[in-house]
């Protein structure tokens, strides 16, 4: 991001230098700001009034001082807590956000989801046979139950642990060897990547593993599967995740545990007692939190402004996703408490089950599919509560042009980024953007965010309060732009 900015603001000032030649014979005097006047298009003159911008720059100056979403976010993190499909705490979440959106004056609704309701048990490992091996000791081994495993024998399991660096590698030791074994994928998450700013990258090609692994595995005959943890620390944190329905248990080793086991496995027979007891309880029925702020002039065209309302177990779910939550209902808070009143309808959406299957998104698409020709822009925020750097987008160029005079007014804090994205940026407006909805997800610099993500360190102290003030205004301004730009965004 950054690179394409200072590619941009070069471009910028070189196209004023050769404009401003082309209309003197004086010398041109050279560029004194990198704060060029930004230009506008006609089309973008005529969506964004000087009041519409006036507005949006009050948006963003009350957004950047206000605790709403941060204080919101302590209730979610710090008195509810971890929020995962079919606990306790879900629920209390779904009734809590519902009533502080009711609060706010919005009209809510509870969009009925039917959502699995798995508890996580005991899990332990330890190497029970190993080269080198001290006589009469064993080495500890740090994991975690993926969602959805299965659960070993209440006292575990003990098998030979088979080392894989991929697919490939697994294929080709085939059924013979795999068969009753526990099989490791050690896929390396590359950190170069994430530091360099391309964590999703990083993410993407190390959670294939955690995604489709045990079912490979268990096609084979293994006993149980391991994956290398998707995380991107060093503390010895097992990160847990999405895993698909594979029949056998499933775990997450951490990175240190992976490298432990490969390398010894490398010197020879390595045997694993494992205890993993998890339980599969029946479906349970639960809820996405869909809060109207009705708009004056069309209220049948909709701003869909959005973040998942259930997280993983193991943290408290505080930039997964619990501050995507916040930051859309400050949206609706903001334009509240500036009296500022939508010409088209602002949707806030709490989804729920975003982690755990993504029934919430489903059941959306299922009841609103005819009206998504009416939905004007869908906006999730799911990748943290890290430095705003701007929205990933998914729409026509000359859409995503027309957001410019946007993403001028976050200048300021350096939101700026409208980066086309091949695929729906938010999982859980995915099928609206399929279906040809314009898709934006706010984006967050996420050279850390995978150091948390999906573990026990996911918690409110990884936020820290201006930079979600920062989230929060870049998600109003957007929202706010998109129910009073003169024109709904083009398709
Ligand atoms: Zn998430």
């Amino acid at each position: 991001m950054p690179k394409s900015c200072a590619a941009l603001i070069a471009t910028l000032v070189l196209t004023r230098f050769l404009i401003a030649q082309s209309q003197s014979q004086q010398p041109a005097p050279s560029p004194r700001s990198f704060a060029a006047q930004p230009q506008t298009s006609q089309a973008q003159q005529a969506n964004f009034a000087p009041q519409l911008l006036e507005e949006l720059g009050a948006i963003k100056s009350a957004a950047l001082t206000d605790d709403y979403a941060y204080h919101q976010l302590q209730h979610l993190t710090e008195n509810i807590g971890p929020r995962l499909s079919g606990s306790p705490q879900a629920e209390a979440a779904v009734n809590y956000v519902a009533a502080e959106l009711k609060q706010l004056g919005l009209d809510v609704e509870l969009e009925k989801v039917t959502v699995p309701h798995w508890v996580r048990g005991a899990e332990t490992a330890d190497l029970v046979e190993y080269p080198g091996q001290a006589q009469g000791a064993n080495q500890k081994v740090v994991l975690t139950a993926l969602g959805g495993s299965t659960s070993t024998p209440a006292d575990g399991l003990t098998a030979e642990v088979v080392v894989v660096n991929n697919f490939e590698e697994l294929k080709s030791l085939g059924r013979e060897k795999i068969s009753g074994k526990i099989v490791l994928f050690n896929e390396v998450f590359d950190k170069q990547k994430a530091a360099a700013g391309l964590s999703f990258i990083s993410y993407g090609e190390a959670v294939r593993y955690r995604g489709a692994g045990p079912k490979a595995a268990a096609d084979l005959g293994a006993a149980a599967a391991l994956v290398r943890s998707v995380g991107n620390a060093d503390y010895r944190l097992p990160h847990t995740g999405f895993s698909a329905p594979a029949g056998i248990p499933a775990a997450a080793v951490t990175a240190e545990d992976a490298m432990l086991v490969a390398d010894l496995a490398a010197q020879g027979k390595v045997r694993m007692h494992l205890t993993l007891t998890p339980q599969k309880l029946p479906d349970v029925t639960s809820y996405n939190v869909i809060a109207d702020l009705k708009g004056s002039e069309h209220p049948e065209q909709i701003v869909v402004v959005s973040g998942h309302l259930d997280s993983w177990d193991l943290g408290t779910g505080a930039i997964d996703d619990g501050a995507g939550v916040v930051v859309a209902m400050e949206a609706a808070e903001i334009l509240q408490k500036l009296q500022l009143r939508p010409k088209r309808t602002l949707r806030v959406i709490a989804w729920m089950d975003e982690e755990s299957g993504s029934a919430g998104s489903e059941a959306y698409t299922k009841n609103h599919t005819n009206d998504f020709p009416r939905h004007v822009a869908a906006i999730e925020s799911d990748s943290g509560a890290a430095h705003p750097l701007g929205f990933s987008v998914r729409m026509s160029a000359p859409a995503a042009e027309l957001l410019r005079p946007v993403t001028n007014v976050l200048e300021s804090f350096g939101a700026t980024a409208l980066q086309p994205s091949p695929y729906p940026p938010g999982a859980d407006i995915a099928s609206m953007s399929e279906n040809g909805v314009p898709a934006l997800g706010l984006e967050q610099d996420g050279r850390t965010y995978f150091d948390y993500h999906h573990s026990a360190a996911d918690t409110l102290d990884k936020v820290v309060p201006a930079e979600l003030r920062e989230n929060a205004a870049a998600m109003a301004v957007m929202a706010y732009a998109l129910t009073n730009m003169r024109d709904p965004l083009p398709r």
